[in-house]
């Protein structure tokens, strides 16, 4: 049978458009793109990228002090949102561009419309037109989930939260993952009165606990208000702004309330169940090593199968299936020892195993150091750096790596590859150091703080 394409990828985010690129200019396959909102995905439009320019944006409330500290006589009056915003989406114009041009030149032709699954090789897009492919690619990504309860509809969430007018006097985030610990120190940047709330002991469950509480130290010594084991009863609308009644017993009112409570699959109306594509109990997309759904000829990759959920992961895979499909050559993403960054002010960057998962496995030596770094101590900030490995006990490797420092997320990158080369204590040590640096730290750290 001859089909229109031989691939049409749904979703133009990161993996959709790694995937149509890699399958149309590396390998010569016919391929077209369906994107329904605006190409480059939650990454470029609503999240990694914006989200980074904020935190850029609210780092600098510190500068006229800093600045005086270091002899410049400056005087900065305040952060214009407005002046911030347009900037922000012209940059934003920008790299929507750089994503589209990217596509044409791979020869990959791009519909802006919705487009579903009909059957395992006819997709239909919106405007009622039908197209047959050999491969359908679902790269959907995800959306936010926001629980249902008396007010949830006075919520917004990290979606409306780019395309805000004018930025709040009172902010209440709620969820305590990367979304909303990263919002929360970017508003209080931004001289945001905000607040925190999050339903269990300690935000960024699942990371390593020296670290979850040092940057909640850090955050609340900078001016989040943050309540742990505190959740919204209810929202409710009132003349100045939405009051808020909490299980901890206030009734505090905010000008806007975020939900950071997850994301789920964007699966809802794609007719995927209908073809006879397993999801699983989330609504996400099951696939093997290779992407492959139950459906032979349809795939999936990033968000949408909830694993992994980060860009440069759905890269990975899209870049995966169209090597393995279009270029005769198999091979599967890896999701070993992925290094990762939380962009809350600290910064944190982790790779490997937390300290817990490590001391359920086996014996380990833990070291750690804490301390002010030079830069911001110079200025009089109290500000604190954690450094910390955690080393197997027996091989000597060093299992995981955590930074809570200004630039963690560069050091971890790098930290993330002797990692995942299987580096032991000792190749760490012998390594010389870097004078002055925060990272040193990383190769000088001599006595284990805890054995187990
Ligand atoms: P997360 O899954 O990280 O966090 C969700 C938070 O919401 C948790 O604290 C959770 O609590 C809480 N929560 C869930 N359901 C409810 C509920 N019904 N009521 C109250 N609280 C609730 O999701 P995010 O939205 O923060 O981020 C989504 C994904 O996006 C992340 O998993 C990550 O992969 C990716 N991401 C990565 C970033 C980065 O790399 N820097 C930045 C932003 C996002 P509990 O812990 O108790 O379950």
């Amino acid at each position: 049978m001859a089909f229109d394409y031989d691939l049409f990828v749904i979703g133009g985010g990161s993996g959709g458009v790694r995937a149509a690129r890699v399958a149309s200019g590396d390998h010569g396959a016919r391929v077209a793109l369906a994107e329904e909102y605006r190409m480059g995905g939650t990454c470029v439009i609503r999240g990694c990228v914006p989200k980074k320019l904020m935190v850029f944006a609210s780092e600098y409330r510190h500068i006229n002090k800093d600045a005086r500290a270091y002899g410049w006589d400056l005087e900065v009056k305040g952060f214009d949102w407005t002046v911030f915003h347009a900037q922000l989406e012209n940059e934003l114009n920008r790299l929507e561009g750089a994503y589209r041009n990217t596509l044409k030149n791979a020869g990959v032709e791009t519909f802006d419309q919705r487009a579903t699954v009909k059957d395992a090789h006819t997709v239909r897009l919106a405007d009622g037109r039908e197209v047959t492919a050999k491969h359908i690619l679902i790269a959907t990504g995800g959306t936010p989930f926001v629980p249902e309860f008396e007010g949830s509809d006075l919520a917004i969430t990290s979606n409306e939260i780019f395309h805000m007018k004018a930025l709040p006097k009172r902010a209440l985030i709620v969820g305590g993952g990367y979304i909303a610990s990263e919002f929360a120190c970017i508003l209080n940047g931004m001289g945001v009165e905000t607040s925190q709330y999050y339903r269990g002991a300690q935000i960024l469950r699942g990371f390593d606990e020296e670290a979850r509480g040092h940057i909640a130290t850090q955050m609340i010594a900078s001016g989040v208000n943050l309540q742990c084991g505190t959740d919204v009863l209810r929202l409710e609308k009132t003349d100045t702004g939405i009051r808020a009644v909490a299980t901890n017993g206030t009734e505090d009112e905010f000008d806007i309330v975020m939900y950071a409570t997850g994301r789920k699959p964007n699966v809802a109306g794609l007719g995927l169940e209908d073809v006879g594509v397993r999801l699983g109990k989330k609504g996400e997309i099951e696939v093997d090593d290779w992407q492959q759904t139950s459906v032979p000829s349809i795939f999936a990759v990033g968000d949408v199968t909830d694993r992994i959920n980060l860009t440069p992961i759905a890269i990975r895979e899209g870049h995966a299936f169209a090597d393995t499909v279009f270029g005769g050559q198999k091979r599967k993403a890896d999701w070993d020892l992925v290094p990762s960054a939380v962009f809350t002010q600290p910064e944190f960057g982790t790779v490997g195993k937390t300290e817990e998962e490590a001391e359920a496995e086996g014996p380990i030596e833990v070291y750690s150091a804490t301390f002010r770094p030079m830069q911001t101590l110079f200025a009089g900030r109290q500000d604190r750096v954690l450094m910390k490995l955690v080393v197997c006990a027996q091989t000597r490797r060093v299992l995981g790596c955590h930074i809570v420092a200004p630039h963690a997320g560069e050091m971890i990158q790098l930290a993330g590859i002797a990692v995942k080369m299987g580096a032991t204590k000792e190749d760490f040590d012998r390594t010389v150091a870097v004078h002055p640096s925060m990272a040193e730290e990383l190769v000088t750290l001599r006595k284990p703080v805890r054995k187990s």
